[in-house]
């Protein structure tokens, strides 16, 4: 029962969406680079010199504000400083987890495997409760603010893992948008944009396998759609082959679906409030 009640809400989700469809009348690319972090180093700079040498030019950068409790923005000054010297002037920040590792384990059947097969533990949202994920979400712009003179306009849960409550404490939060696998959620007036998340896995040569097919099929059966989202890791770059993948899609997408910030987005679509700007 529990499942026909969710495949009827992601029914009734897709067909909501598409009667939003002539909100959104123009076609665009969301391409997102998750887990910015100064953990990663230099490679996040190699991933965003790619990209932007491949086309995107309005990219979104996922922060996370203290990776897995080791890499706190505000003890890497330098860090901070290059990215925002990297920023180009349609990019976007948006927070991204503050620790980007769960600690506790969500109660359900259902919800512990999505746990196990859709992220390495890293799914710090998916089952806090509204106060926590409050207090965790205003941490986390706290420190985008100090580190990086940043006030984010959004929200991605790691690995989009959320629950209920976790998008009312966005919301609560003054944030106004989040997003989720497949939809990405206006969350003052309520409208959502149908646009299934293309990502690959890079963590076993299985998966690099398997998300090329992906990365093949998405890239001819997506543009089907208005907005097309493509989410890139940092860790995708250590293998020729993703990178390949990435280019792929890329070079399938960009021609008809001109790369856009959510900012943009929003904005075109005539939201009735104002976003602010990132840097
Ligand atoms: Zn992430």
């Amino acid at each position: 029962m529990p499942r026909l009640a969710q495949a009827l809400e992601t029914a009734s989700k897709v067909a909501r969406a598409l009667d939003d469809g002539p909100r959104w009348p123009e076609r665009q690319s969301l391409v997102s680079l998750h887990d910015v972090t100064p953990a990663h180093g230099d490679a996040i700079f190699a991933a965003i010199d790619h990209l932007r040498a491949r086309g995107v030019a309005a990219l979104t950068l996922l922060v996370v504000p203290n990776y897995h409790h080791r890499a706190d923005l505000r003890d890497h000054p330098e860090f901070c400083q290059r990215l925002r010297k990297t920023l180009g002037p349609r990019d976007e920040i948006v927070l991204h987890g503050l620790y980007h590792l769960a600690d506790q384990l969500p109660a359900d059947a259902l919800g512990k495997l999505a746990a196990s097969t859709l992220t390495a533990g890293e799914g710090e949202f998916q089952a806090l409760p509204f106060a926590a994920a409050k207090d965790r979400i205003a941490k986390g712009l706290r420190c985008l603010d100090r580190a990086l003179g940043v006030r984010p306009s959004g929200f991605v849960a790691p690995a989009w893992l959320q629950n209920d409550e976790v998008v009312r404490a966005v919301a609560a939060s003054g944030l106004l948008w989040c997003e989720d696998h497949a939809f990405v959620y206006d969350l003052k007036d309520g409208a959502q944009i149908l646009a299934p998340a293309l990502s690959l896995a890079s963590r076993d040569p299985l998966r690099r396998l398997g998300s090329r097919a992906f990365a093949r099929a998405g890239s001819r059966v997506l543009p089907a759609l208005r907005t097309v989202r493509l989410a890139v890791h940092p860790g995708d770059f250590a293998f020729p082959q993703l990178v390949a993948a990435l280019d792929t899609v890329l070079d399938r997408w960009l021609p008809d679906h001109p790369p856009k910030v959510m900012r943009e987005v929003w904005q075109s679509a005539g939201a009735r409030h104002s976003y602010t700007e990132s840097p």
